[in-house]
């Protein structure tokens, strides 16, 4: 069968408001160019992110209604526990309010001013809370990460060598835990390999050292090692987690991506002495262990979701359907990042707008294009996002990739949105030599983009 067809059925419908391109021309100069600016009423297709976005299922929802609020020991606490620990493994469980509460809990714990935490890639979050402590987040991936055309099956690896060397030079001493993010979302939700994993975890092992996975997208990293690695074909994807799991000392984890829910994360450890200065925060800025900042009905959702993002059905479905995406943009020569991840597709704006300059910011010109054309909103990660100003000298450097990432939330859109959205993309593809650059008139002093206003180039 050629047709991709979602592996579940629509019980309840959230109406999507359809606009005109005139309504949307309007609504992008109300927004200062800026579309984390736009009422989200005012989108078509909301692909800005997967994180906190996914449809629950009918047996979240249903769970939601056993949710019970006790303020200490919640059978809703238990449930959750048991299905983390099914998975994960891991001892120590610790709900948070969101993947960044269980990073900064983790750091403030772990690291001293000085530290140094490698990572194959830190994201945001996980790096503003290495550098809030006064610790340097160090970015490890492999050479191929940096080439968006290179075909690589686990681009997301760490490079080992450079983690060697990188031990060699700073201390053992130094270096509290080594992380690994998977899938690698900041440059394109690309997988790790377990053989990457048990290397990492040696080397860790060789220098005491403990390795602590940013497990997010745990479920699409494992069905990755399934599809592509040798050995991995016939084991179950739960199996091939929790082995991804067995190597590491703990994880941090938003549930709002691989959690198939819209609020909660949790931290995990297998050491008993870290866990117990970990709760000490914990209650003091997210809540009772129990319940770590999330009512009692979130817990239990996270439980079912956790356990539902695992069948191999729905991810199937789900890296068909991206990579149908990917491929109908790609093979008419829109230039993306190969291969196509497991949460998200990014267009290569650098390669696809040649003619605009990286601080005119061809990956925001891209995004708006995709909202003017077709109400479709994206998100620019390029110079808007990472352009570095060199503090002395004033001058800016742009990102290293100018990318626009299409990120598919979890169960909301069909294969005809989709469809959709190829449309869209290969239209304004057609013209694009008229797109112009944009400047930016106002912005913050650090993560700009959210609030910055933009103007278009003459
Ligand atoms: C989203 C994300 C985080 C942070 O989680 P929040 O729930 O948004 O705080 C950390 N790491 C990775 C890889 C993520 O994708």
């Amino acid at each position: 069968m050629k047709t991709i067809i979602e592996p579940f059925r629509v019980k309840v419908v959230e109406p999507i408001k359809m606009t005109t391109r005139e309504e949307r021309e309007q609504y992008l100069k109300q927004a200062f160019y800026n579309l984390f600016l736009l009422h989200a009423e005012n989108v078509i297709i909301d692909l800005l992110t997967d994180s906190g976005t996914a449809a629950m299922s009918s047996k979240q929802w249903s769970a939601i209604m056993q949710g019970d609020e006790s303020y200490a020991g919640s059978p809703s606490f238990y449930r959750f526990e048991e299905s983390v620990r099914d998975i994960f493994g891991f001892r120590n469980v610790m709900p948070t309010h969101q993947g960044r509460a269980a990073e900064r809990i983790l750091f403030s714990v772990m690291c001293r001013p000085g530290s140094v935490v490698p990572n194959n890639t830190h994201f945001d979050t996980t790096r503003a809370n290495v550098e809030y402590v006064k610790a340097e987040a160090v970015d490890l991936p492999i050479p191929e990460f940096y080439q968006p055309a290179t075909w690589h099956p686990f681009k997301g690896n760490m490079d080992t060598d450079a983690l060697r060397e990188l031990i060699a030079r700073v201390g053992p001493e130094r270096i509290p835990l080594v992380m690994l993010t998977v899938t690698n979302n900041s440059g394109g939700g690309q997988p790790v390999s377990m053989a990457n994993i048990r290397e990492v975890k040696a080397i860790c092992t060789e220098y005491g050292i403990p390795l602590y996975l940013d497990a997010c997208r745990f479920a699409e990293n494992a069905y990755f090692i399934k599809l592509r690695e040798e050995g991995y074909a016939d084991k179950s994807v739960k199996e091939i987690a929790r082995e991804m799991f067995s190597y590491a000392d703990g994880c941090t984890m938003s549930a709002k991506k691989d959690g198939l829910v819209n609020i909660g994360g949790f931290l995990c450890t297998n050491n008993d002495l870290l866990a117990q200065q970990e709760k000490d925060l914990l209650i003091l800025t997210e809540g009772f262990p129990t319940y770590g900042g999330l009512a009692g009905r979130d817990l239990e959702a996270i439980a079912v979701g956790l356990q539902e993002v695992l069948h191999e059905d729905y991810l199937n479905y789900r890296f068909t359907s991206i990579n149908y995406l990917g491929r109908h943009i790609a093979d008419q020569g829109v230039p993306i990042i190969e291969p196509p991840g497991g949460h998200a597709i990014y267009i290569d704006a650098a390669a696809m707008l040649p003619h605009i300059p990286a601080l005119q910011f061809p990956g925001q010109a891209l995004a708006i294009e995709l909202y003017r054309e077709a109400g479709i909103r994206s998100c620019e990660i390029g110079s808007v996002m990472y352009a570095h100003t060199d503090p002395e000298t004033g001058v800016e450097k742009p990102a290293a990739m100018e990318l626009v990432r299409l990120a598919i939330p979890h169960r909301v859109y069909t294969q005809s949105h989709i469809d959709y959205v190829i449309e869209a993309i290969l239209q304004v593809a057609k013209r694009r030599e008229s797109l112009r650059g944009y400047r930016i008139e106002k912005q913050a002093p650090f993560l700009r983009h959210f609030t910055a206003r933009f103007a278009p180039m003459k």
